[in-house]
């Protein structure tokens, strides 16, 4: 058990229907629909200095937080807002009187380890070097290119190809590639410079300014676009626990625009043109707002975090801890079969912010639910 963290320590959130919240507050639990066996005991008082943290929290949502000298356009960006209500409130009557429990113990137990975070290609030091492994998925390609090396790998028809000098990749005159719908006339790649990985950043070191974040959940995700010279950020949004967006900003490109991905990015060519963040700032924006002991999760969160180029240890990937029988689970299916309402149906491209907040809505359900994780993480509750 770490020191930070206490069996029974409890941060919670609750989703009232109606607008009223009712609890047993005889039996000290808090009325649960959907909470697995060995709920956390909890006093009085805690539950009040709970609700009074979750009420200074819901007021602070209504601000976005980014800090002082960050580019313009820092106000969240508008997905479909109507449907992101509507999954909310399709979300909060189902869990009507619900307490997420962010038991610490418990969240630490789903936190990946080294061995698994360089298994599944996050960024990660060993021995005082930044290591980028391939996943199971990345068919053994090298993740990373030095400086003379011009070859490159498709991550989509698996070819190696050739780039200038300059590390760009010319549109070919005839097509090249697929993406299965369409031929396309260049390929794509997620290989990165060694200088760029020799680059990466971490979270802060714990200081009275961001104490507070310390064991906290953040939902990050990131959207990409494919650019001349590879994939690259697009949009990056970091949600809190509470589900305020504290970031969500869109990245300008150094190169030429090759394909947005709209279907899955849901950014256009005239958004990004719009586009005032550098990814630098956006890295520093999201490190501002975590510390080394804060909690990043995601779905798939290797990947944003390697385009970000941070190296983070305390990380909950929603892949990972609800992989099933070796097969990982779209973040799709999981938040419509255990969160209970529909998300990535737009055909103009997810919304990251939606995503974010799936993700850690994922992580709160598999503490109260650990059923429905992974073999591994089932006994969840157990030991603590
Ligand atoms: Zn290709």
């Amino acid at each position: 058990m770490s020191s930070v963290h206490r069996a029974g320590t409890i941060k919670e959130q609750i989703y009232s229907n109606n607008g009223k919240q009712t609890r047993d507050l005889q039996r000290g639990v808090p009325h649960a629909t959907t909470i697995d066996s060995n709920p956390i005991p909890f006093t009085l008082v805690f539950i009040l200095l709970n609700m009074l943290r979750q009420r200074n929290s819901d007021s602070d949502s209504s601000t976005s937080s980014i800090s002082n000298g960050s580019p313009t356009n820092s106000s969240p960006i508008a997905c479909d807002s109507a449907k992101e209500e509507f999954a909310r409130k399709v979300f909060c009557a189902r869990r009507a009187f619900v307490t997420v429990q962010f038991g610490g113990a418990y969240i630490e137990k789903l936190i990946l380890t080294t061995k698994q975070r360089l298994a599944n290609g996050f960024p990660t030091i060993v021995d005082g070097k930044v290591h980028l492994e391939p996943t199971e998925f990345q068919m053994g390609r090298m993740m990373v290119y030095t400086k003379r090396d011009f070859r490159r790998t498709c991550l989509r028809c698996n070819q190696n190809f050739k780039v200038s000098r300059d590390g760009i990749q010319p549109l070919s005159s005839a097509p090249v590639c697929s993406d299965g719908e369409k031929l396309l006339h260049f390929h794509v790649h997620d290989q990165l410079a060694l200088e760029t990985v020799r680059d990466f950043k971490f979270a802060p070191k714990v200081n009275k300014i961001n104490a507070h974040t310390s064991n906290e959940l953040f939902g990050l995700d990131v959207e990409m676009v494919f650019t001349a010279r590879g994939q690259s950020v697009g949009r990056v949004t970091l949600v809190s626990h509470t589900e305020a967006v504290l970031l969500d900003v869109l990245v300008q490109q150094t190169d030429d625009v090759f394909d947005p991905v709209t279907r899955y990015s849901g950014l256009t060519h005239e958004r990004l043109a719009r586009a005032t963040w550098t990814l630098d700032q956006a890295r520093r924006a999201v490190l501002n707002e975590i510390n080394e002991k804060s909690v990043l999760v995601g779905h798939g969160l290797n990947s944003d975090l390697k385009a970000l180029g941070i190296i983070h240890n305390r990380v909950i990937d929603t892949s990972v801890i609800y992989t099933n029988a070796g097969r990982r689970p779209s973040l799709r299916h999981l938040t419509e079969h255990l969160l209970g309402y529909k998300i990535q149906q737009n055909s103009s491209g997810h919304c990251s912010v939606e995503d974010a907040v799936a993700a850690v809505r994922l992580v709160i359900h598999g503490v109260n639910v650990p059923r429905f994780l992974a073999p591994e993480y089932q006994n969840l509750h157990m030991n603590i």
